[in-house]
């Protein structure tokens, strides 16, 4: 059981206790091992343009939107903000060098955990900072009826990239839950502030092997080191959160003693 985690959790913003009703799942490096072609796609982008970025820095600023990427880079190389046109030829040139990158395979463990979660009938939905349309499409593809398109939050849903709670404030919204009715799933340092600065529950599977500290130093409420991991765990996870989803069976039971 996590009950410490979730009691620190509770403390820190003030929550009387948590009743789980949806999981929120990021999508890049969470629900797809797509992180390497992003990292891939961005470092050989921008240094036709003169600029210089790692894959380790592709996945620290992963999530934050694409001109907002450009812009540290011009400031680091250029000592100003890009143009406007400067970011649309960048993220162009990103956009297809990605494109052409193979497929990006599911996470492992991340199909038999959402199924877990939708058995347990929790809402299992999508918060992400892409808006690569084949991407989502892929979703259904990948994920079959797990997904309800109404409660997908993309890129285009929001003005504000990650790290700003915004796209799960969205999310909370469109699946009506109020944060502690919410658990996120994120493999990014910005991506983990975003959930914790929406008050929500967050767990931050480290897909990228980034170092451990960087993704607590984000907030990270618990901390798995694979999808695979959290996947095996859900049961405690789940009966953490919501002790009476794994109870149901027996409450019926002890109501006909009653
Ligand atoms: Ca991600």
């Amino acid at each position: 059981m996590f009950e410490e985690e979730k009691e620190r959790y509770l403390k820190k913003h003030g929550f009387e206790a948590s009743c789980l009703k949806a999981v929120l799942f990021d999508m890049d490096g969470v629900l797809f091992d797509s992180m390497p072609n992003h990292a891939y796609a961005w470092s050989h982008s921008v240094s036709r343009f003169g600029l210089h970025m790692t894959p380790e820095e592709a996945y620290m600023h992963e999530g934050r939107t694409g001109g907002g990427t450009i812009n540290l880079l011009a400031q680091r190389y250029w000592g100003r903000d890009a143009t406007e046109e400067e970011k649309q030829a960048i993220y162009k040139a990103k956009s297809e060098l990605f494109n052409q990158c193979p497929e990006a395979p599911q996470m492992p463990g991340a199909y038999a955990l959402l199924k877990k979660v939708n058995a347990d009938g929790f809402t299992p939905m999508v918060v992400t900072g892409s808006g690569q349309v084949c991407l989502i499409d892929r979703l259904e593809h990948n994920f079959p009826g797990i997904f309800r398109k109404e409660l997908m939050v993309t890129s285009f849903d929001v003005k504000y990239g990650k790290p700003n709670p915004e796209p799960y404030l969205m999310g909370m919204q469109k699946a009506g839950i109020r944060p502690w009715e919410g658990i996120v799933v994120e493999n990014a340092p910005l991506g983990v502030q975003a959930g914790t600065a929406a008050n929500l529950f967050t767990i931050a599977v480290n897909t990228c092997s980034l170092p451990d500290q960087v993704l607590l130093d984000a907030g990270a409420d618990l901390l798995f080191p694979s999808m695979q991991a959290l996947c095996d765990n859900w049961e405690e996870v789940r009966n953490t959160f919501s002790p009476t989803a794994s109870r149901t069976g027996n409450r019926e039971n002890a109501s006909s003693d009653l």
